[in-house]
This record gives structure tokens, sequence and C-alpha cells, in this order.
């Protein structure tokens, strides 16, 4: 995706962070009630970027209640007013674009090249199209008088930060509700900048609060009795926990969680367009990517020549400095994501897979891990099962579509699957039989806001984006308009 807004960041510099940033609650920032910080770290420096508040669950409370009173107003703006603001906001993140590309990188770890191209220009587009919805939301099927649910308290990882919120907020704000969001640990800068935003465009009090916090702060969120929607997205372990939470209570929720997506490669496909598909599937953000093509199902007949093609492509990514330009792969997230992606990965070898990784020198300070390849792969492996959150990708072969169907779905996920094929028919044959809520294809990791996303079995339920998107933040209305 070409990118429209701003020239290209060149350096840090473009960025002003503060050595402190309190929470963001009822238009002010303000600090923890017990005074509590934690450290923002960049991972490709383990510089300390920043101390943050660490929300408490008074501060989570004083959260709820101020946007529970901004709702009482928000909710009867005409949609016209609401759309007025997402607009601004918007427009607001395109003329920061540079600024933000460059934080989130800091933050993050990821290559300049992906916040600039890909996550930024996605953001403004998140509140471009909801802000579109704001002023017909009685128009378009949802009922003759859709009502919002009331206060969203939402959660989410470290991966996509500013994406993720606005995937979160956006529809949630369009829909008339209003928002507590706490972003990831590792990752709470560019929300705080968001919070920013918010003031810049005049967004009344209250109508987003931001906690930084750890998990601690995110169980309290989601606990809190004046809650109405839960919105989650991050491991299936928590989800888990939090629909466990969630039970019981009238509390909306939707969760996306984890993936393990097969990319299918059938014999007939052209190669080397497959194989940008896959590096792209698996490699775009370190594989840090709930829906990344983390299996490769190749077609038995085309194996060698496909791998050889891989090899060769994978030997020409460039691994380091995430702000350089020209970098590929940038750094794993945390001291912590990287020791578990070593372990997976390790466990790879110990069952008897073969490991190949190109020969590259990897940065002495920060979190790295060299793009990777498994063959020999089998289904009982973990790294064929369990979800790497890397770039390691693990092979596979099938000789039928029926097995590469097989295969693909012998997953506890359904999150995403791509399809490389010229054939229409099996294309359309295949695409119907996978359990995953994306399929892909002859492309891989493609978004817009346009579109549903969201998985099937262990991968979630719900959908984000698009129309359905907007619908997990409005109550149905009965036929005469009355909220039920
Ligand atoms: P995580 O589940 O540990 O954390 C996600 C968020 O939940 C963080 O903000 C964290 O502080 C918070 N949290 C932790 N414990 C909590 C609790 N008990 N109650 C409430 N909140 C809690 O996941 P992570 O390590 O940050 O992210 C990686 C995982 O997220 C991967 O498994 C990945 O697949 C998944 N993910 C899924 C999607 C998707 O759209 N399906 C997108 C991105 C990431």
């Amino acid at each position: 995706m070409a990118f429209e807004y701003a020239p290209a960041p060149e350096s840090r510099s473009v960025v002003e962070i503060a050595s402190s940033y309190g929470l963001f609650i009822d238009g002010e920032f303000r600090e923890a009630s017990d005074g509590k910080v934690f450290k923002s770290v960049s991972p490709s420096s383990e510089e300390v970027l920043s101390e943050v508040a660490q929300a408490s669950a008074e501060d989570v409370d004083a959260a709820v209640k101020a946007a529970r009173k901004a709702f009482e107003k928000w909710s009867t703006l005409p949609g016209s007013e609401r759309a007025k603001y997402l607009f601004r906001i918007a427009r607001i993140i395109q003329e920061r674009s540079r600024e933000l590309a460059v934080l989130e990188t800091l933050d993050n770890g990821k290559p300049i090249r992906e916040t600039r191209d890909a996550d930024l220009p996605l953001v403004a587009a998140h509140f471009f199209y909801y802000a579109g919805w704001a002023d017909k939301l009685s128009y378009a099927g949802f009922g003759p008088n859709p009502r919002p649910l009331g206060v969203a308290g939402q959660v989410i990882p470290w991966n996509f930060p500013l994406l993720m919120l606005a995937w979160k907020i956006a529809p949630a704000l369009a829909a008339g509700n209003t928002v507590v969001l706490k972003p990831a640990e590792t990752t709470p800068l560019s929300a705080l900048f968001f919070a920013d935003i918010c003031r810049q465009a005049g967004l009344p009090k209250g109508v987003v609060n931001i906690l930084t916090g750890d998990g601690s702060t995110g169980a309290a969120l989601v606990a809190h009795e004046g809650i109405d929607k839960v919105a989650f997205t991050g491991s299936t372990a928590v989800g888990k926990q939090i629909a466990r939470t969630v039970a019981g209570t009238d509390k909306k929720l939707t969760l996306e969680l984890g993936g393990k997506g097969a990319n299918i490669v059938f014999d007939d496909a052209p190669i080397d367009q497959a194989v940008e598909g896959i590096v792209n599937g698996i490699f775009f953000n370190q594989g840090q990517v709930c829906c990344a093509g983390s299996r490769l199902l190749v077609q038995e007949s085309i194996q060698d020549e496909l791998l050889d093609a891989l090899k060769r492509r994978m030997s020409t990514l460039r691994v380091g400095d995430p702000l350089d330009k020209n970098t590929d792969i940038g750094a794993i997230n945390s001291a912590e994501q990287l020791a578990r992606i070593t372990a997976l990965a390790d466990s790879g070898e110990a069952e008897g897979a073969e490991r190949w990784a190109p020969a590259c020198e990897l940065p002495s300070h920060g979190y790295w891990f060299a793009p990777t390849l498994f063959t020999g792969v089998t289904q009982a492996h973990r790294i064929a099962r369990e979800e790497i959150f890397g770039p390691v990708l693990s092979v596979l072969t099938f000789r039928t579509p029926a097995e590469a169907v097989a295969k693909a779905n012998n997953s506890q996920y359904g999150l995403s699957a791509g399809i490389w094929t010229e054939k229409g028919s099996r294309m359309l044959a295949v695409a119907d039989k996978l359990r995953a809520g994306v399929v892909w294809a002859n492309t891989f990791n493609k978004f817009d806001p346009t579109s549903p996303f969201g998985g099937y079995k262990e991968s979630g339920f719900g959908r984000e984006g698009g129309r359905h998107g907007l619908e997990a933040y409005l109550a149905p209305s009965s036929p005469e308009g009355e909220r039920k």
C-alpha cells in the first residue's frame, strides 16, 4: 500500500517523548492513584523511552465513571456530530503520521517501512471509514432505532498498538459508545499520543479514556460492573479467562485471539508471487501477527523448487535497525516474547524437524530472532500446532486438495488462511472448506477497514471491521424501536 500522507520519517528526532506519562481520564492526564509507574523500553536498543503510570483498580473506577458520565451526552449527539469528531481525529492522525510511525517503531520494534506504509495509513483509514457510518446507523439494517451499548472496556496487545486501538475505538465511538482502553504494557506510548490527539480534536472529556498498566489493570477493567461491553485482542489463554469473568453478566463480549494460519501453495501457483506472499505472511511484523501464515502447506511435486526460491528470498531479508528504511525485519517486542520464540524453535529441532536460517548478523543490543524455516515438520510437532508468534515458518506437504484442507483445518485455531492457485474453481472449492475467518486468494496479510476480521474455534468470536465491527457496538432494537 502506498503511503500518501506525509514524507518518509528519517529519524527519531521527529518525535518528542516525555520522560513520564500519566493516565488519560476525563480529558486530563493524571498520576496513578497509588503513584505506581513502569518503564517502556525500546526493544531494538533496550533504551528506556519513558516512565508510564500503572493504573490501579481505583483509577479503573474513575475512568469508567468518567466514560459513563460522557456517555449521557455523547450517545445523544446526532450521528453527524460524532462523525465530525472522528473525521477530525482521522485528519490529525494523517498530519502527525510521521511522528506516530517513528514512535510506534521505537516502542514496538517493527520496521519503519511497516509503521509508515501499513500501520499508520490503516489507522487513519479506520477512523475515516467509521466516521462515514456515524450518521447512517438508522438506514443500514441494524433495526429502526439502533442504540449504543454504553461504556466499552477494551484491552489490546502490543503487536499493532495503534491499529488495534483504531479497530476498537473508531467503531465504538461511531456507534455512540464511550470507551476505556488499556494498551499492552510493552507498548503504551502510541495510545497516550492518541489521547493527546483526542484533546487536539476537541473530543468531549471522558469519551475516550486511556489506562496504561499490566494484566491486573486489564482484569480490573473487564470485571468492572460499569462496563457494558468488553472487547479483547490478545492470547487465547487470557481470552478464556476474560470469557469466564464476563460469563453470567449482561456484558457483551468479542474476542480476537491467536492463530496458526495455513498458507497453501498448489503446483500451478506462480512461484515468485507465492514466495513473496509466504515471506509477507510470516515475516511481516517479525511474525508477531495473529493471522500470520505460520504453516506453509506446499504441494509435494513443487516442494524442492518452492523451498529453493524461498531460501534465496529469505537470504535477501535485511534484519536490523527498525528506523532504517531498508530494514525488512525489526526487533522482537520483548525479552519474554524472544524467550517464547526461542523455546518453541528449539522444540522443533528437539522433535526432529530440520532448521534453516540465512546467515545474518544480529545487532548486539535489543531482542532479535533471525528469519527461520523448518522442514520435515509433522502435524504432531509443537511448531505445527502452537502459535509461535515470531519469524518462524513450519513447512508441511500435501498431495491432494482434500489433504491440504484436512491439514489446514487440523488446528485448534481458525483465524486465517491463504490459497495460491491459478484455478478459480479450485480456489473457491478449497476456500469454502477452510475453517478460517479470513481466507486470502493469491495474496496474504491484506487488510481493509471495510472487511470484517475474526476467527473460528480458539481464535475467538465476533468480528471487527466493516459493518460487522459496528454491529458489535450496537444493541439490537425491536421492530418498534424499543431497546431490549
Ligand atoms: P496477552 O493476552 O498476554 O495480553 C494482551 C493484553 O491483555 C495486554 O494488554 C495485557 O496487559 C492484557 N492482559 C493480560 N492479562 C490479562 C487479564 N487477566 N485480564 C485482562 N487483560 C489482561 O497477549 P500478548 O502477549 O500481549 O499478545 C500476543 C497474543 O495476542 C498472541 O497470542 C496473538 O495471537 C494474540 N493476538 C490476536 C490478535 C487477533 O486479532 N486475533 C491480534 C493480535 C494479537
